[in-house]
């Protein structure tokens, strides 16, 4: 017998090829390819009403969003962000010409702790660049107090965010702006695809100057944009998703679920815990290996990958830890302690809409008894 294939951390759901075909046949007939054709802005609008938003723009991938965001608002400086996140977070600042200054995070959370963000105010602050960790919603109101109080813009990065709702209203609606990725690894795709959540119709109208080259008309052009279009294969792919998504996150619920029954007990084993006025996605299962477990978090990793379990250590090295980030002086892993600990003792465990529960069950008894 053959051995069974790895089950990785996530795996895009792919609804039946018949129903993307009638897409397919629709591009090939008008050979509208980009720039804003019809699916684009059909799913500009549905994901709109999806999200409780009233503006969004399609972006090619989530890290040019991030990029182009930072642009729109006209960010310099320094910028207040995570350590704890993927590399994008922080590379979109080096693009920008702007230093990252990163502020220690929250262990119950994995989230920017805004205790610690005033410290790190100088004059050269322009913005703050959270991360909806997980989908954890950060403490957006001290965030937006601070922010408030001293003038600065706050964008958001919710890569892992989507849908996910903060006291009965969508998270996605908090600061100045807020980025999606609908990267393949995420839980709603369009391959490569992200988006930026505007807060009126004049900053989604600049978004939207951005993203095209700064064209704001046939022969006008009004910054220096970047091409950041989506297209309409991934457009209409999203339509698609749509369409399965409640029946997806109902899946990745129930996994969540087993999950936390399986391995509530296991001694030196920790979760995030779910807090009530939250609507989550169930986009992540990490869990925190500790004292008391047999295993070190590394270990037990290399036990699961033995076995064809390939877990994920988001988010391990610290972004602060990169070569191209590591002589900045609030890179110092001493200023970071609990997002260190956090970075060494992560693991993401698999969660998709097409894991079985058998398989879960498997991986847990795995986890539970290494
Ligand atoms: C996926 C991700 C990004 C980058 O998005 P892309 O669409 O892959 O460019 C940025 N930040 C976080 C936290 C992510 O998880």
């Amino acid at each position: 017998m053959s051995d069974p294939d790895p089950i990785y951390v996530t795996k895009p759901h792919m609804p039946p090829l018949e129903e993307f075909l009638p897409y397919l046949e629709s591009i090939w007939e008008s050979g509208w390819l980009t720039n804003g054709g019809p699916f684009h802005q059909e799913l500009e609008t549905a994901l709109a009403e999806r999200l409780g938003v009233e503006h969004l723009s399609l972006f090619a991938n989530g890290t040019i969003a991030l990029v182009t965001a930072l642009q729109t608002l006209r960010i310099t400086g320094e910028v207040i962000t995570t350590p704890y996140s993927f590399v994008a977070t922080a590379h979109s600042l080096l693009w920008n010409g702007i230093t990252p200054v990163f502020v220690d995070v929250e262990p119950g959370s994995c989230n920017l702790d805004p205790r610690k963000i005033e410290e790190a105010i100088t004059p050269r602050t322009s913005a703050i660049l959270p991360v909806h960790c997980y989908g954890t919603p950060c403490d957006v109101e001290a965030i937006q107090a601070i922010a408030d109080t001293y003038g600065l813009k706050v964008i958001y990065d919710a890569a892992h965010a989507f849908g996910v709702k903060h006291k009965g209203e969508s998270l996605l609606r908090q600061g100045d702006l807020s980025m999606l990725s609908f990267h393949a690894t995420k839980v709603f795709t369009t391959f490569e695809g992200g988006a930026l959540v505007c807060p009126d119709a004049k900053t989604k109208q600049r978004v939207d100057f951005l993203k095209n080259f700064g064209h704001s008309g046939e022969v006008t052009v009004v910054a220096p944009g970047i091409n950041g279009k989506m297209t309409e294969i991934q457009a209409a792919f999203g339509l698609l998703q749509l369409r399965h998504l409640d029946e997806a996150i109902v899946r990745r619920a129930a996994i969540d679920a087993t999950y936390r029954e399986l391995l509530g007990g296991v001694p030196g084993l920790t979760f995030l815990s779910q807090d009530e006025g939250t609507v989550g996605n169930f986009a992540y299962f990490p869990v925190f290996v500790g004292e008391g477990y047999p295993l070190s978090r590394d270990a037990l990793h290399a036990r699961l990958r033995e076995r064809g379990i390939i877990g994920r250590r988001y988010f391990y090295p610290l972004i602060a830890e990169f070569p191209m980030y590591r002589g900045l002086p609030s890179a110092d892993l001493g200023n970071l302690p609990v997002a260190k600990a956090i970075s060494r003792s992560v693991l993401c465990l698999p969660i998709y809409p097409d894991l079985d529960l058998a398989t879960v069950d498997r991986i847990a008894a795995l986890v539970a008894a290494p």
